[in-house]
């Protein structure tokens, strides 16, 4: 006669309910979650693919980590932080999320974040267009000439790149010199009228950073760098995060 071996109780491991506990304010543990809703009720991801940032913590918490690590939900996920601004506990959804990415292999993550991360990685820009250091400086150039002889009242407007000792370093979304240069333009105008002593940096100025997204920690980390050494470098004394 077989037997048959039923295992009764005994804990699921889980790497994600030990996350979770580390995220909770002051070394609480998952039961501070009140399961108000609050979280999804502001998330903008909320419903897609079935899920919602207080239903994920709850499966989370409950050890189902291969629906967590397998779920393309992680990737609907804006990242926009809401969910932590209007939680009663603070409860860091998005650092779960940004963990279930992270536990996918690189080369099945969403082909569009990682090909911009790649991109950002081929030179110094750190741009997600792949635009070249000179390419930036060339449209940024040029634009400024353009509206200086356009627009009389701003003839000594300036759009430095690399100037040293400058208060503010700015970034810059780089699809906008790219696709849309004349975007740029407006923020130049304000800086101008407001006397702000700025400057982008050649390198490290593209300011979206896909990598971060992607959940690689060490090409997030160069992008970083690579903006933060040029602010150095130049002596600012301000980062101004346009992103
Ligand atoms: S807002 Fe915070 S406490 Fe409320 S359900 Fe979401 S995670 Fe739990
Ligand atoms: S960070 Fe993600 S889970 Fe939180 S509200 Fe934004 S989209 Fe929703």
């Amino acid at each position: 006669m077989s037997e048959k071996k039923i295992k009764l109780g005994g804990k699921k491991k889980s790497i994600f309910m030990d996350k979770v506990k580390e995220l909770l304010p002051d070394g609480g543990n998952l039961n501070l979650c009140l399961t108000c809703g609050a979280c999804s009720s502001g998330c903008p991801a909320t419903g897609i693919e079935n899920m919602d940032p207080r239903k994920f913590l709850r499966m989370a918490a409950l050890g189902m980590d291969d629906e967590i690590t397998s779920t393309p939900w992680v990737w609907m996920c804006t990242m926009c932080q809401r969910c932590i601004y209007v939680c009663p506990m603070k409860i860091d959804i998005p650092q779960l999320v940004y963990n279930a990415r992270a536990s996918w292999p690189r080369e099945t993550r969403p082909k569009g974040i990682l090909g911009s991360c790649d991109m950002a990685l081929k030179n110094e820009s750190c741009s997600a267009m792949g635009t070249s250091p000179d390419d930036f400086t060339f449209v940024v150039e040029d634009v400024l000439e353009e509206y200086q002889e356009a627009q009389p009242e701003f003839k000594d407007m300036e759009a430095p790149i690399d100037k040293q000792g400058a208060e503010f370093f700015l970034n810059q979304n780089s699809r906008e010199p790219v696709t849309e240069p004349d975007e740029m333009v407006p923020l130049w105008k304000i800086l101008h009228l407001a006397g702000v002593n700025w400057t982008y940096g050649s390198k490290g100025w593209g300011g979206e950073n896909y990598c971060m997204f992607l959940s690689d920690n060490d090409a997030w980390k160069h992008i970083v760098q690579t903006s933060t050494d040029m602010a150095h470098e130049l002596g600012c004394k301000t980062f101004l995060n346009t992103e």
